[in-house]
């Protein structure tokens, strides 16, 4: 489909009601508009939902296995357009070729696994204590639900809303990023040519404040899954409690690593520039503070500032580009304004700090990865999600000064530990507050097979991701059944 891109509804392309269309635009180049895409209003959510509505019984009618084939078929056929599917990724979001690619794979791979989940939907069958009775629950699809997704992840994120919510018999209205709207196009369009019936997925594109209103305030929603901000998840939380929707929500992080003495320095810094710059620093998974042991602070500093200062930035379409652009101008201007912040506050800047100007970087939003030293629990910098290409040193005096350091943030998405000490290792495991727990690895990077979440202040509900993102999509009901009297 060419610009401009239309809303998906009832199994229809169609343009908003409102009549107006808002700019897609590279943020690699912003002479290269990517698209035209629909300001929808109200009356788009609206009829989005009377379609999802009209198609569910019919779905959840289907048996899961059948339902399944359909992720199947689109997984197939997203894997037929893997590359322009990534080179629009790249141009929309910014992130490299090969992060787009590795994306898209992903987006196929969750596709894929939630199809076999048709096949499998367990429940539990557990003995009655009375004669002749035998009891089992059964899961049910809870009807129109609503996915919500941010600009980051914008293909792996929508697929891995998408495919669980409708392998368990859910239909479903889709809002994606308004900075990154294409990558969910390309999916939603995988599914459609695969054969999905007319309503059951719709998707629909505009800014967040009216758009997410509508679909917040429709009487037909069952549940919102929602990945973002904090404070639009707040938001979304309290007008989804007050109706007493279930409510799942992936919000921030401000994810540590610990670098014990015992690690090997070299390692420590590869996996520390990998979890804190790949992808620009915008994974909600990015590592954003290193907290090191005193006695290997100042060699492992020296280490990061040489891989940093070898990072190439720019055009991720590019080859041999290590960090794409900040995806607009308003998280560039949030990634220096931080920069400021953490120097004001006494942090010490070891390399990077500046926006890149100077021939193609003028066109685009290119910032050099940034490292601070020196910085304390007090600083913003060591509290405060920046979501940019910028990572924050900290001196611990041991092991338990580590894990203060690490658990004193009101976040808790990711937190990784280098080190070989058995002890250790499992001492961390058990007493970080995170959702995702890693050793010797980043803290970015997780697999799709596996439960997705956070605790503390980044996450909201049930586990995404894995077996266990069907306990949101489906209830449980119970079944007492006598069968002989
Ligand atoms: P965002 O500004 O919160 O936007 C996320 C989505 O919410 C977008 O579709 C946005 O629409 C929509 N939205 C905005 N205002 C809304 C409102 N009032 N009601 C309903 N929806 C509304 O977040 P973002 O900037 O796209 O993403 C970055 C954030 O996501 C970071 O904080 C990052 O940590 C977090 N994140 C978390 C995870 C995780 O799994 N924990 C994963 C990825 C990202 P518009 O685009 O039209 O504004």
């Amino acid at each position: 489909m060419p610009s401009p891109y239309l809303n998906f509804v009832g199994g229809r392309w169609l343009p908003a009601r409102t009549g107006k269309t808002f700019p897609n635009v590279n943020p690699a180049n912003t002479d290269d508009v990517v698209g035209e895409f629909q300001a929808s209003g109200p009356e788009d959510v609206a009829a989005a939902f009377a379609a999802a509505e009209g198609a569910q019984p019919a779905w959840a009618a289907l048996p899961a296995p059948r339902r399944g084939e359909y992720l199947f078929k689109a997984a197939e056929i997203l894997e037929g357009q893997l590359a322009s599917a990534a080179g629009d990724m790249t141009r929309e979001e910014g992130k490299t070729l090969p992060e787009a690619t590795g994306e898209v794979k992903r987006a196929i791979n969750i596709l894929r696994y939630f199809g076999g989940e048709g096949s499998r939907l367990f429940s539990y069958q557990i003995p009655s204590e009375r004669d002749n009775v035998f009891c089992f629950t059964i899961r049910k699809p809870l009807g129109v639900v609503a996915l919500i997704t941010p600009w980051n992840f914008p293909s792996a994120i929508p697929a891995w809303k998408l495919a669980p919510a409708l392998v368990a018999g859910n239909t479903v209205v889709i809002k994606p990023a308004s900075l990154a709207p294409l990558s969910a196009l390309r999916l939603i369009e995988a599914l459609e040519r695969a054969g999905l019936p007319a309503g059951v997925v719709n998707y629909v594109t505009g800014a967040g404040g009216t758009v997410g209103d509508a679909i917040l305030e429709h009487p037909s929603l069952k549940a919102i899954s929602f990945t973002g901000s904090c404070a639009v998840g707040d938001r979304l939380y309290d007008k989804a409690t007050r109706r007493r929707l279930r409510v799942q929500l992936e919000m921030g992080g401000k994810n540590p690593t610990i670098v014990l003495a015992d690690a090997n320095l070299d390692f420590a810094a590869a996996t520390l520039v990998n979890a804190a710059f790949f992808s620009t620093g915008q994974k909600c998974t990015a590592c954003s503070r290193a907290i090191v042991e005193r006695s290997v602070y100042e060699p492992l500093v020296e280490k990061l500032i040489a891989r940093t200062r070898a990072l190439k930035v720019g055009n991720g379409a590019e080859a041999g580009i290590d960090i794409g652009p900040a995806v607009d101008r308003s998280q560039l201007d949030t990634d220096l304004e931080y920069i400021g912040i953490a120097q004001r506050e006494g942090a010490q800047l070891l390399c990077g700090g500046t926006r890149l100007t100077g021939g193609a970087y003028d066109k685009g939003f290119f910032i050099e990865p940034t490292l601070f030293g020196g910085v304390t629990p007090a600083m913003r910098i060591a509290q405060e999600e920046v979501f940019g290409p910028v990572l924050a040193l900290m001196v611990a005096e041991d092991f338990e000064d580590a894990m203060r350091l690490a658990n004193g943030v009101r976040f808790g998405l990711s937190a990784a530990l280098i080190s070989n000490d058995l002890s250790r290792v499992h001492q961390f495991v058990n007493r970080i507050e995170a959702g995702l727990i890693t050793v010797n690895l980043p803290t970015a990077g997780v697999e799709y097979q596996l439960p997705f979440g956070g605790t503390k202040e980044s996450s909201f509900g049930m586990r995404e991701q894995g077996p266990l993102a069907l306990d949101f999509y489906t209830e449980s009901r119970t079944v007492y059944l006598k069968h002989t009297v």
